[in-house]
């Protein structure tokens, strides 16, 4: 069955109803203006997160991370393109003023350096916000930032200046002040920028804890280890956004490769139980699975099938037979229970970067080692049909 083809070039994301989206981006381009003239910051981000996401971006220094954070918290306004925050068009008919009240009671925000207000005391800069948004009954708001602090674990220090707490209590007590208003979105830029790893480990803790509780959270970071506790990874490389299935799939190439990647890559989709690779068939193709699971299956001389192994989203297939040349070494279906969505690289694509990214191509070579090594130990209980294949390949 021939698959269904999209376009050529994939976007990062996939639409989504607006009613699970809490941040919807379209088209957006940033573009400064300096004395040498026009550059392009951001480059057509397409971006949907779901509100309870809690998502990392990460990209070198310079690629876009704090511009495209300004777009989503209505800090600056893109060039083109749409931004919804929360069912909110935040920019189409907006003015400066509106989305500043709006920012003040929507969103809260975090940055590097903690931007407490020294002279007052944590309670104090924890209340400003519900002060500045109008929110809560003037009565009511020291209880309600006290109750933020108590979250946050500086219960004790809030009657504290904030230079008399460490570093990662200042950030922590930022937190709660970005929480006063209770917005459905937190936004983070180098939250652990200028923190020992102990206290940027407790501030992730707390980010977690508030998407369980139900919070979006985007947080921009330099630190991978860090990056990596999130739910959903995103990174940015010269104001595009790579595309997430390939940078799960091929974690260790670096991010001009993944770019390239991301633009090459074609989107088949197959209905369940359809085939995608037929054994003996040539392949042209390496396989990265964006959507659903796909079963590797082999037949015994009864034909009899085995499945021998069921990949999930951001597992790849194909690169054996690329890498070591010929035909398939199995069939591979769409599992039974829904359609499977994939991500295709033409060989010579393949071969041409796998060639000059030495860490990949050997981490993929580790790979399919294991899973020729699962099939040998498959083989020889269901008789013997990778013989041929063994003195085929003399491995
Ligand atoms: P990151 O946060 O990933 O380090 P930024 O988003 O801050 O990167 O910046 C991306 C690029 O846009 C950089 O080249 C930066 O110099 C430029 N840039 C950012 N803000 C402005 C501005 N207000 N005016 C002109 N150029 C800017
Ligand atoms: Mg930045």
């Amino acid at each position: 069955m021939s698959p269904r083809r999209k376009s050529r070039a994939v976007s990062a994301q996939h639409a989504m109803t607006s009613a699970e989206a809490m941040i919807d981006m379209h088209g957006v381009v940033k573009r400064f203006k300096n004395v040498a003239g026009e550059f392009t910051v951001l480059k057509d981000i397409n971006l949907t997160i779901k509100r309870g996401e809690f998502v990392s971006i990460v990209g070198k220094s310079g690629s876009g991370k704090s511009t495209l954070l300004n777009m989503i918290t209505g800090i600056d306004h893109p060039t083109e393109g749409k931004v919804v925050i929360d069912g909110a068009d935040i920019y189409t008919g907006v003015t400066e003023s509106q989305r500043s009240k709006w920012r003040g009671r929507n969103l809260g925000i975090v940055f590097q350096f903690f931007q407490l207000l020294p002279m007052l005391t944590l309670l104090e800069n924890a209340m400003l916000p519900m002060d500045y948004a109008d929110m809560y009954g003037f009565d009511e708001r020291p209880a309600r930032a006290m109750e933020m602090l108590e979250l946050v674990g500086l219960e004790e220090f809030a009657n504290k200046l904030p230079l008399l707490v460490s570093t990662g209590q200042q950030q922590l007590a930022a937190i709660a002040r970005a929480l006063a208003c209770d917005p459905p979105l937190l936004v983070a830029d180098e939250p652990t920028g200028n923190l020992d790893t102990k206290s940027a480990s407790t501030i992730i803790d707390l980010f977690e804890e508030l998407a369980h509780r139900g919070k979006t959270v985007v947080m921009v970071t330099h630190d991978p280890s860090l990056a990596s506790r999130a739910t959903r990874n995103i990174i940015i490389a010269d104001g595009e956004l790579i595309n997430e299935t390939i940078a799960k799939s091929l974690p260790w190439l670096r991010h001009r490769h993944m770019m390239e990647f991301t633009k090459l890559a074609e989107t088949r989709i197959y209905p369940p139980k359809a085939t995608i690779i037929s054994r003996e068939d040539p392949i042209e193709n390496f396989f990265m699975i964006q959507k659903g699971e796909v079963e590797v299956v082999l037949y015994d001389r009864k034909k009899d099938e085995t499945v021998i192994s069921r990949l999930q989203p951001g597992e790849f297939f194909g690169e054996m037979e690329l890498l070591r040349g010929g035909k398939a070494l199995a069939n591979v279906r769409a599992g039974a229970s829904e359609a499977v969505e994939t991500l295709t690289i033409k060989r010579e694509d393949f071969k041409r970067v796998m060639d000059i990214s030495p860490i990949t191509a050997d981490a993929v070579g580790k790979i399919v080692q294991q899973r020729l090594e699962a099939r040998r130990a498959i083989d020889s209980r269901t008789g013997g049909f990778l013989a041929r294949l063994r003195k085929k390949r003399s491995v």
